[in-house]
């Protein structure tokens, strides 16, 4: 690995100096990707600029009127752990158990993740289905994005020089609402999904009155399918309704093939993960408390 300077300001503002007077300096979280990046040499830089210390980077505070704060560096293991996450948010918390394993769990973070940009991350169709919106900090003041608009491809992000990713807010869960993620992968751990999706639902009476999908390792960037989503809105929760748009979040699906699987072997996992994400939802809203 070639040497670089660390860094570790204890404020955003110094952090966000930092990266603006350093245009080559890389932000680090958990450096579960940054730093396998640097050391491959697929990345390079000359300054390491450690988020961790900051305290808005490291916040979790929930409250039912207003919802979830997170902080872009907490790393996993404090958002599955933590109690109203897993009460409010339960696929929040399974989402954030499933990424590596103990060991990158207590580095990794969903705003690295996020950042990292890979069309196969496995927090990002979560956050999108919950409706997480990303704060960004930069020299020209704060601004907010949904985080369905962050990732643009392989690895990129709409982060301008000199901004940061802060943390992610989370709307309150609604009443008959229920959210789940499902991926396929060769092993049960430490592995990259073929295929992952989230859906969330809120469904009362049996008929859906909202839903969202999102897919993972289908397409360049992490994708939200919409119109699967508004397939559903004022259906029953029937299976022929779920196969339908578990159908159009297929037909969304752009893949590649790779070693992991073919094109057409991904867009199969795409169609049988979508229907089973969305019945684990609907299961769960019915469950959820109005
Ligand atoms: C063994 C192993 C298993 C893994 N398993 C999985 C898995 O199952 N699922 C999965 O999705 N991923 C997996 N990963 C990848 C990685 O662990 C995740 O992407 C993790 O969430 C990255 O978070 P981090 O905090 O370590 O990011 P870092 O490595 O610190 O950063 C990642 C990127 O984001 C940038 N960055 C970080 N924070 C910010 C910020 N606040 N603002 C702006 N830019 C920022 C960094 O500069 C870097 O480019 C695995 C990695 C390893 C090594």
């Amino acid at each position: 690995m070639k040497w670089f300077d660390y860094a570790a300001p204890p404020t955003l503002a110094e952090a966000v100096h930092l990266r603006s007077a350093n245009p080559r300096g890389l932000p680090l979280a958990g450096g579960t990707d940054l730093l396998v990046q640097l050391r491959s040499g697929t990345r390079e830089t000359d300054l390491v600029i450690d988020v961790k210390r900051v305290p808005e980077f490291n916040q979790i505070s929930y409250d039912p009127t207003h919802g979830l704060t997170l902080g872009a560096a907490v790393p996993c293991y404090r958002i599955y752990e933590d109690p109203a996450v897993r009460r409010a948010y339960p696929a929040l918390a399974e989402v954030a158990s499933l990424i590596g394993g103990v060991q990158i769990q207590s580095r990794a973070s969903l705003g690295g993740n996020l950042c990292n940009a890979a069309p196969s991350a496995d927090s990002v169709p979560v956050l999108i289905v919950l409706r997480a919106t990303c704060r960004i900090s930069g020299p020209g003041g704060t601004r907010e994005i949904q985080v369905e608009n962050f990732c643009t491809g392989p690895g990129r992000n709409v982060l301008r020089p000199g901004e940061l990713l802060v943390s992610f807010h989370l709307p309150p869960p609604q009443s008959h609402s229920g959210a789940c993620y499902l991926r396929f992968t060769p092993r049960n751990e430490m592995d990259i999904a073929v295929a992952g999706v989230g859906a969330a639902v809120v469904v009362e009476g049996g008929v859906f009155r909202w839903s969202r999908i999102a897919l993972a390792a289908v397409a360049p960037t992490p994708l939200f399918v919409r119109e699967a989503g508004e397939r559903l809105t004022g259906r029953p929760a029937t299976a022929g309704n779920i196969a339908a748009a578990a159908e159009i979040a297929t037909a969304a699906a752009s893949p590649i093939t790779d070693m992991r699987g073919t094109a057409e072997y991904r867009r199969h996992l795409c169609g049988v993960l979508t229907r089973r994400a969305l019945e684990a939802a609907v299961q769960r809203a019915g469950e959820a408390k109005s």
